[in-house]
């Protein structure tokens, strides 16, 4: 199959419709990342997106309508916490979660009864959703396991002759995916952070939970979120989180360097300066953890196109957007932080030199 790669217009807005309502799948551009959308009632391409991306198919997928009204079209109930929700921050970088409608297969939920809806910002997105004339069922549109796409070229790097249309709206603009809560639990849970924040969230609902599994290892429980326990947002490279000053990172990467690996150093801009001739670069600045997340992934993918095999990544602080930078940065680690105690023993194991 060939991939076609169109800016989004009227014309090329037509033809996604027209590929979706053939039970084709189209990439789409949010304010997040890419999604990868099918018709939510034609279960055959669902399930094309599953084989397209190589996901594990209890994995579910975010429902994506225009506008309010039709959130209710896949929802059975709508609680007051998510009412509060949908005042507050739809259409927006978050997805809540709530009852699912019998009318929507379980294939897009990964067999459970509940379901994940958001309204993209992205007034793109919101055009295909609505020229569809369905709810928009759409997973980040990467192959399963790499870090999300946040451009046009990333969903072609990862998705050529496996689906036919890309519409290109450019660079996303948050960078991470949406935040997820789920509003079927006694208090409200935070499944994953996003640039709709934790603060935010307690600001309006009071009382958040916060999943274990957002800054911890270790399997989590079907019922709350089966995405959660796949590895993520990896790419090729070995990362590693650095927690400490930025001397200790330069440290190790030139004990890497010495043992013949391509490490590079990627920090705050602010001292980078202190990095001298070492290969780097810049996560964010003026401690705005904003520009972390929109900059991650596009990192995480040109680490890999300039061929480093290491990567010294500075951890940032949980607060704000810095919670979902270092949810993403833990799983792209494999969970592997190290400090100004880790000696070299331990680094030659996590660099398999042994
Ligand atoms: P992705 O589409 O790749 O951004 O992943 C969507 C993620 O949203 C899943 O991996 C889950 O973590 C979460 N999600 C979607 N639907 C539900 C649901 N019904 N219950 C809990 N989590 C969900
Ligand atoms: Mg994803």
């Amino acid at each position: 199959m060939t991939t076609e790669l169109l800016k989004i217009n009227k014309d090329s807005l037509k033809k996604a419709a027209e590929l979706i309502k053939q039970g084709q799948i189209v990439a789409f551009p949010t304010e997040t990342v890419y999604g990868l959308g099918a018709d939510v009632f034609n279960e055959n391409a669902v399930k094309s997106i599953f084989v397209a991306k190589g996901r594990p198919d209890d994995n579910p997928l975010i429902v994506h309508v225009a506008k309010k009204e039709d959130i209710k079209k896949v929802a059975r109930e709508i609680p007051l916490s998510a009412q509060l929700l949908i005042d507050k921050f739809m259409p927006g970088p978050i997805t809540i979660v709530l009852p699912k409608r019998k009318e929507i297969p379980d294939c897009v939920t990964g067999n459970m009864d509940t379901v994940g809806i958001r309204i993209p910002e992205h007034i793109g997105a919101r055009e295909f959703i609505e020229a569809c004339g369905c709810p928009i069922p759409a997973p980040s549109a990467n192959s399963s396991g790499k870090p999300s796409p946040t451009s046009a070229m990333h969903v072609f790097d990862d998705l050529e002759g496996k689906i036919p249309l890309i519409l290109d709206g450019g660079d996303c603009d948050k960078g991470v995916e949406s935040t997820v809560i789920s509003l079927c639990t006694k208090t409200p849970l935070l499944l994953r952070p996003g640039v709709i924040t934790y603060e935010m969230l307690t600001d309006v609902l009071g009382k958040v939970d916060i999943h274990p599994s957002v800054l911890n290892d270790g399997l989590v429980d079907k019922a709350a979120s089966p995405g959660m326990k796949y590895k993520h947002y990896s790419p090729k490279a070995r990362v590693i989180i650095v927690d400490a000053p930025v001397d200790t990172a330069c440290r190790f990467y030139d004990f890497a360097l010495k043992n013949n690996k391509k490490p590079i150093i990627i920090w705050k801009e602010e001292e980078l300066e202190n990095v001298l001739n070492r290969k780097c670069i810049s996560l964010y600045k003026n401690s705005d953890t904003l520009i972390a997340a929109k900059n991650l992934f596009n990192i995480l993918r040109q680490v890999d196109k300039d061929g480093f095999d290491t990567v010294f990544i500075t951890s940032v602080p949980t607060s704000d957007a810095g919670l979902s930078v270092m949810n993403r940065m833990l799983r792209a680690s494999a969970f592997t932080v190290i400090d100004k105690n880790t000696d070299e023993n331990k680094l030659k194991t996590i660099l398999q030199l042994n």
